[in-house]
């Protein structure tokens, strides 16, 4: 699917919080898979997850979008529609910090 919805207007340029769940690691749990609010950078854990402390940041803060945050996957989720976009846009891209600094180089000539 490549049409948006209107929530594409709630996508801002994100900070992830954490390279890890916070809430769960308070409560020493452990998660599967982080994703990334897309509004405000926060990260937390899939619905797969025991606690889906995503979902919980939807359900409280009402921002729509998220996107994965594990590395090499480029795909968002709307809550409000349930709809899968791939690729979406603003997934900061979840890299080794040296595959970082490498593709920082080649960018620069
Ligand atoms: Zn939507
Ligand atoms: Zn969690
Ligand atoms: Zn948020």
């Amino acid at each position: 699917m490549t049409d948006r919805c209107e929530h594409f207007d709630a996508i801002r340029p994100v900070t992830p919080s954490a390279q890890r769940c916070e809430a769960c690691a308070a409560l020493g749990a452990r998660w599967t898979r982080l994703r990334i609010c897309l509004t405000c950078g926060h990260v937390g854990c899939c619905e797969d997850s025991v606690h889906a402390h995503a979902l919980a940041h939807h359900l409280e803060t009402g921002h729509p979008m998220i996107g994965s945050f594990e590395r090499g996957e480029t795909w968002g989720w709307c809550y409000p529609h349930r709809r899968y976009f791939d690729p979406m846009p603003g997934v900061p891209k979840r890299r080794a910090p040296l595959a970082h600094l490498v593709h920082r180089v080649l960018r620069r000539r």
